[in-house]
Parts: structure tokens; C-alpha cells; sequence
């Protein structure tokens, strides 16, 4: 099977709307309490806010307006009501996160998931984007046929994009955005166990943030590997895996052996039950649907024992980014509200469609994440969206992100 056999699902008309929504299932295991009857959930949720809310002592305005708009959203559903625009209720993934969480840390991170969710929409923006992705490498092991790392003009040697970041730039985006950001995601273009100081980065972010997480195409797990995740401070673990069938998943996942990640997984669960069955940490098979044969339901049967979750989600022509087709897409991109890249060398950028920063204008070495985030020509390029004008943008003209 050739390549563009084994991607079959991409979208004729270059939509995104077009792509069935088929593609994302979440299976969360048996203990999660959303599997509750969905009233006493809400109610739960209700009373729990209400009174995390009132025991909070001086709340800024924004939040506090807030936490005031999802109380009310609350009280509209226990009484039958409809909700409308305005209105905002938490999924049911962030419900399981919810319930983890202790009392104290219940209105930040109600305010964190009202900011990612709506601000897009409303087209409002806080001091700081609501998620952050670092970047402790561009370099992977692997060469997944949806991905960027099989462009060779980004992932050769001599492109200039690759590389390892330093632990003084990962101290410096960490000291500013400690208490304003409260989601943090190691990822992005590159495999994160590639870098030998990763256990000081984790260690470094320990106590600071509600939402840290860490991407994974699970290939290099070892048993220390595995220790230093799992004893972190991270609330998410996630594993890049499409398939389960032995020559699909080899065939996407470019360079990695389907016995080896099977052995790691085995290890993972073992480590993970012996010494770690307190911890809070969840962790998520991540595939990406790029074939109309891979099947999520059948996924989770497989792999269920491995993981908390398993998810399939809508494949987006990233390998081509500079390549696909103009599009006809208006609607403005959710990404320039929703969250910030930060590269291996401190270069800041808007999204990671954009993998070779042509939108970048910024360097964290030169200035704050907070002047970035609120800098003019940022603002410049969420105006050009708003005023339905993407197309002038490369490659937003080519992306079907919305
Ligand atoms: S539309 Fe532009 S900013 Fe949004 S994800 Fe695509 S390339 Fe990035």
C-alpha cells in the first residue's frame, strides 16, 4: 500500500466541515464519573463550584464574572432549561479532570477551560493565551506519513530547524508563565524523549501548573524513562498510536516496530500498577484517523488494558502544510485565542501547521510571552482572520484549521 493509499480520508472539497465528525470517540475507562446519570453529575458539578467559589477570596473581575456566567449555565440545566451561546458547561474529559482536582484549584481551572473554549468565539483575549506548547526538541526518530517530519526540507540536518532547547529557555517561559497559564503541553514538532535533560524540564514545572502534559510516540520508553514519567508532575500522558494492526501501524508510524511499542506498553502498565496506582496522572492512546479502515471501537477492545482513554482524532494534511491547495476558508482560526508554540531555539509561533514559522516574528529571548501574545503584529494576524481575509496569510490560506 503506497502512501496516499493509506491516507484516504482527505477531505475533497478542502473542508474542514466536510470531514465527518466519525473521527473522534473517546472511550474513557469504567471510573469515570460521567458514566453517572447526567443530573447528579451536574448537580455535583453545581454544588462543587458553588462552593469552591465562595471560599475563594479576591477574585480579579474577569474571573469572577466568569465563574458567575458557568454557575448560572449550571442552574439553567438542573431546572430543564436550554442553554444558549453565552452559556458554558464542561465536556465530559474535563469533567474526569474536574472531579481530580482538589477544592482549591477548582475556579482556576474553570476559568482555564472557559478561556480555551470560548474566548475563540468571543474573540476576547487575557494577558496570556490559556495553553502552552513547548517544544523540548524538533528532532524525532520517526518519519509518520502524516506528520512534518517527512517534509526533508524541515527535518534534514542542514534546514536549519532542528535541535535540542536549553534548560535556561525552558526556565524562562516557566518563571514568567507560573500562576498565569495553567496548561502546559511538552510536544509539538519533535519526540520529547529525545532529550537527555527531559527529567529536569518535568522537574522544573512540578507544582506550577494544573494542566501539564506530555506527547509521546512511545517508541524510546525504557524502564527509567518510564519512572521519570510517571513520578512527575504531569496530569496527562499521552502516546501517539494509530493502529493496531501490526503492518497499518508500521506503515504510518514510519521507523517504529509494532513489537517494540507493544513490549513498552506491557512495561508502562506493569511499572505503572506496581509503584504508581495513586497517581494522578491519565494516560491517552492518541491516533490520528488518516484511513477510513482504522477503527476506534475495535482500538479500544485492543488496547484498553494500556491506557484510561483512546481517542481517534481528524487528520489534518500537516505533512504539506506549504504544499496543499488554496482553500476557500473564511472562518477564522480557534489556534491564535487558543494557544502559543514555543520551539527548541525560543522562536515563537502561533501554531504548529505553521512548522516552519512563517507567521513567526518572535523570539523568546528578546521578549516576554505576555508581549508576544498582545504584540501588534499577533494582533495584526487575528484582525486579517477576523476581517475574513486568511487567505493572504501563508500557509492559513492552505490550512483547515477553523
Ligand atoms: S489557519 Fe493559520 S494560524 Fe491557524 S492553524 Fe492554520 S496556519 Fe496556523
Amino acid at each position: 500500500m503506497s502512501k496516499d493509499q493509506i491516507i484516504n480520508i482527505f477531505p475533497k472539497e478542502k473542508k474542514k466541515k466536510d470531514i465527518k465528525p466519525e473521527n473522534f470517540i473517546n472511550t474513557s475507562n469504567k471510573k469515570n464519573l460521567y458514566l453517572l446519570p447526567k443530573q447528579d453529575i451536574n448537580k455535583k458539578i453545581f454544588d462543587r463550584l458553588s462552593k469552591c467559589f465562595q471560599n475563594s477570596k479576591n477574585l480579579e473581575k474577569i474571573k469572577k464574572d466568569t465563574i458567575l456566567i458557568v454557575l448560572n449555565s449550571y442552574s439553567k440545566i438542573l431546572k430543564g432549561e436550554i442553554l444558549n451561546n453565552e452559556d458554558f458547561i464542561i465536556s465530559k474529559q474535563e469533567i474526569t479532570e474536574f472531579f481530580k482536582l482538589e477544592d482549591k484549584d477548582i475556579v482556576r481551572y474553570i476559568y482555564y477551560r472557559y478561556k480555551y473554549n470560548k474566548f475563540p468565539s468571543l474573540h476576547k483575549l487575557d494577558d496570556y493565551p490559556p495553553n502552552i506548547q513547548i517544544e523540548p526538541t524538533s528532532i524525532c526518530n520517526l518519519r509518520c506519513i502524516m506528520c512534518y517530519q517527512s517534509d526533508r526540507t524541515f527535518s534534514k540536518k542542514s534546514g536549519g530547524h532542528m535541535g535540542y532547547m536549553s534548560l535556561d529557555i525552558l526556565k524562562k517561559v516557566v518563571d514568567e508563565i507560573e500562576g498565569k497559564i495553567e496548561a502546559v503541553t511538552f510536544a509539538s514538532r519533535g519526540e520529547p524523549t529525545l532529550h537527555k535533560e527531559l527529567d529536569k524540564f518535568l522537574k522544573y514545572c512540578e507544582g506550577k501548573f494544573l494542566a501539564l502534559k506530555l506527547n509521546t510516540n512511545a517508541t524510546l520508553l525504557n524502564e527509567q524513562k518510564i519512572n521519570m514519567l510517571l513520578s512527575s508532575d504531569l496530569e496527562t500522558l499521552v502516546l501517539s498510536i494509530d493502529e493496531k494492526n501490526k503492518e497499518t501501524y508500521e506503515k504510518i508510524r514510519v521507523n517504529a516496530k509494532f513489537d517494540k511499542i507493544m513490549k513498552n506498553l506491557e512495561l508502562l502498565k506493569n511499572i505503572r500498577e506496581k509503584n504508581y496506582s495513586n497517581s494522578k496522572i491519565r494516560v491517552r492512546i492518541s491516533g490520528v484517523k488518516i484511513n477510513t479502515d482504522q477503527n476506534v471501537e475495535e482500538m479500544n477492545k485492543f488496547y484498553n488494558e494500556f491506557a484510561d482513554e483512546i481517542t481517534l482524532v481528524n487528520y489534518d494534511p500537516w505533512q504539506s502544510s506549504y504544499e496543499n491547495p488554496i482553500n476557500e476558508i473564511e472562518e477564522p482560526c480557534t489556534e491564535l485565542y487558543r494557544r502559543m508554540f514555543v520551539w527548541w531555539d525560543g522562536k515563537v509561533n502561533p501554531c504548529d501547521h505553521d512548522y516552519k514559522s512563517l507567521l513567526s516574528k518572535w523570539n523568546i529571548k528578546d521578549h516576554s510571552i505576555k508581549s508576544i501574545w498582545n504584540s501588534d503584529n499577533y494582533n495584526k494576524l487575528r484582525k486579517i482572520h477576523q476581517q475574513k481575509k486568511r487567505s493572504q496569510l501563508e500557509p492559513c490560506n492552505r490550512c483547515l484549521s477553523t
